[in-house]
């Protein structure tokens, strides 16, 4: 299983370190893949022996006149090799397109990384029908090469990020079994994952793992979930 938690804009540069710390205590003690992406400004070379820490964003180049963007050379001082790449906040806060998506995806490719790659719907396409549904996902594979090795997709639905809805265990694993059929790729669902329902989400067909924001930010509530793997 990969258990992932995406710190966004959160915690300082003092207590991610802690954060890292505690929580490579207790995924050492698992068999599970884990992965922290921590805000941009406190990325370091951490010690982390299990623990494997990814960039929330970057821009496509290695350097470069890019202001308030970080490119691979920022990156690789602190040997980050993993990427979070399409997720819902930076496509519609953002506003990044799925041209530009699918250009850093090709770019981090290249450069070999780990590629966490986040798609989902909005509410609106959800309500509309699953045909609607579905086809709102699949341009966001578009310029996307899903059978990239180092390739993990993460669905969220939009309306269940940090809202504390989520789809129910059935509409989880049916679009997981659908996802399942664009790219064999581990496949993580995002949206409101907690201790009081990673548990039952994990054990879903089809689900690889769980990306998780809110409720991973206290170490010791990610380190439940990782034992729950
Ligand atoms: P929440 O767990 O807060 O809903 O956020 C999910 C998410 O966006 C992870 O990338």
């Amino acid at each position: 299983m990969i258990i992932a938690a995406n710190l966004k804009t959160n915690l300082t540069r003092h207590d991610t370190a802690s954060y890292i710390e505690e929580v490579d205590k207790c995924a050492k003690q698992s068999n599970q893949e884990v992965f922290v992406f921590p805000a941009i400004s406190s990325l370091d070379s951490f010690s982390a022996e299990k623990v494997e820490v990814g960039t929330q964003n970057a821009y496509p180049t290695v350097n470069g006149a890019f202001t308030g963007e970080i490119g691979l050379e920022q990156l690789e001082e602190f040997g980050i090799k993993t990427i979070l790449i399409g997720h819902s906040e930076r496509r519609h806060i953002l506003g990044e397109t799925q041209e530009f998506i699918a250009k850093k995806f090709a770019y981090f490719k290249e450069q070999g990384f780990t590629i966490v790659y986040c798609v989902g719907e909005p509410k609106e396409k959800r309500e509309a029908g699953k045909e609607a549904m579905m086809e709102y996902i699949s341009a966001q594979y578009e310029g996307i090469d899903t059978s990239y090795e180092k390739l993990i997709i993460a669905y969220e639905p939009v309306w269940a990020i940090g809202t504390g809805l989520t789809p129910t265990l059935e509409d989880i694993e049916d679009i997981h079994t659908e996802l399942k059929q664009k790219s064999s790729a581990p496949l993580l669902y995002g949206g409101s994952v907690k201790v009081t329902n990673a548990k039952e989400v994990l054990s879903l067909k089809n689900v690889d793992g769980i990306l998780v924001g809110s409720a991973a930010l206290y170490a010791e509530h990610f380190c439940t979930m990782i034992q729950y793997a």
